[in-house]
């Protein structure tokens, strides 16, 4: 991926192919985190941080309009972001976020974890999925959970498409979580994937959303054992950092069986906290 400012275009279509075969959440097969609350994007290995090559019909600045188009090797951290993400549960506690669902099986044992250890939470919602099961989000209000919008069918190249579409797209989940849950608020937005792109950004914060990226990715949604992903968690985890789990999108099992260890973990020096109402 260091080749991406350079060769922007052809490297950014490779990226949506192999997240497109990687599957939800991730971005690389390795855990990932970030020491620091405030890093910006250039961190972590996110596949489309160039200015968006996306086939829009309306004029827009192609990736060589840089004002610094070297082809010299980047020696500097890439820091001339169009956009910038949040990747910091906004204090110093830390933030778990659970995307995809909600799943009538794993969300509400998810619930039930996190009832019993007195934790708040944030969850990502796909519009399908709120759209099939609007108690679970009554409950996850009901029990104090903040919510999170995370596309109406988990399109991992919705930022790739018109601000138009991609508005449509995220006001379609927005309007079924209302469904269920009349004046929610929903302060966040996440990319399926972390595909971000400047348009994604852009539209999520015209509608009042955060672009919510995070600092922790234990990779769940592989599958691996329970006691790897607590403690790929609690290892890479930061004051102030935004943990990504996941309570669908396949066999939660394991995350589930993760879960108390993550918490007790992650509580032996953090406060865990749901990210709050208001930006
Ligand atoms: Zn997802």
């Amino acid at each position: 991926m260091a080749l991406r400012r350079t060769h922007g275009l052809v490297v950014v279509v490779t990226g949506f192919t192999l997240l497109l075969a990687a599957g939800c959440g991730g971005e690389t097969p390795t855990a990932t985190s970030s020491a620091s609350p405030t890093a910006l994007p250039s961190t972590s290995p996110s596949p489309s941080p160039s200015p968006s090559p996306s086939p829009s019909p309306s004029p827009s600045p192609s990736p060589s309009a840089s004002p610094t188009p070297s082809k010299s090797p980047t020696t500097q951290p890439v820091t001339e972001k169009s956009y910038v993400l949040q990747r910091t549960s906004g204090s110093s506690g830390v933030a778990l976020t659970f995307d995809d669902g909600p799943h009538p099986t794993w969300t509400p044992r998810v619930l039930a974890v996190l009832r019993a250890k007195g934790v708040k939470a944030t969850f990502c919602l796909v519009g399908t999925q709120v759209k099939a099961h609007p108690a679970l989000v009554r409950q996850i209000v009901a029990e104090g959970h903040t919510l999170c919008n995370h596309s109406w069918n988990h399109e991992f190249k919705l930022g790739t498409w018109s601000d138009a579409k991609i508005s449509s797209n995220m006001r379609a989940t927005n309007n079924a979580i209302h469904e269920a849950v009349p004046g929610a608020p929903i302060r966040y937005f996440r990319h399926p994937g972390g595909n971000w792109t400047a348009a994604a950004v852009r539209v999520a914060r015209s509608l009042g959303m955060s672009p919510l990226h995070w600092t922790v990715d234990p990779q769940d949604w592989r599958r691996p054992a329970a006691s790897t992903i607590s403690s790929r968690v609690v290892k890479g985890t930061r004051a102030g950092g935004v943990v990504l789990l996941h309570d669908a999108g396949g066999d939660r099992a394991q995350t589930l069986s993760a879960l108390p260890g993550i918490i007790s973990g992650l509580r032996a020096k953090y406060v865990l906290i749901r990210l709050p109402d208001t930006l």
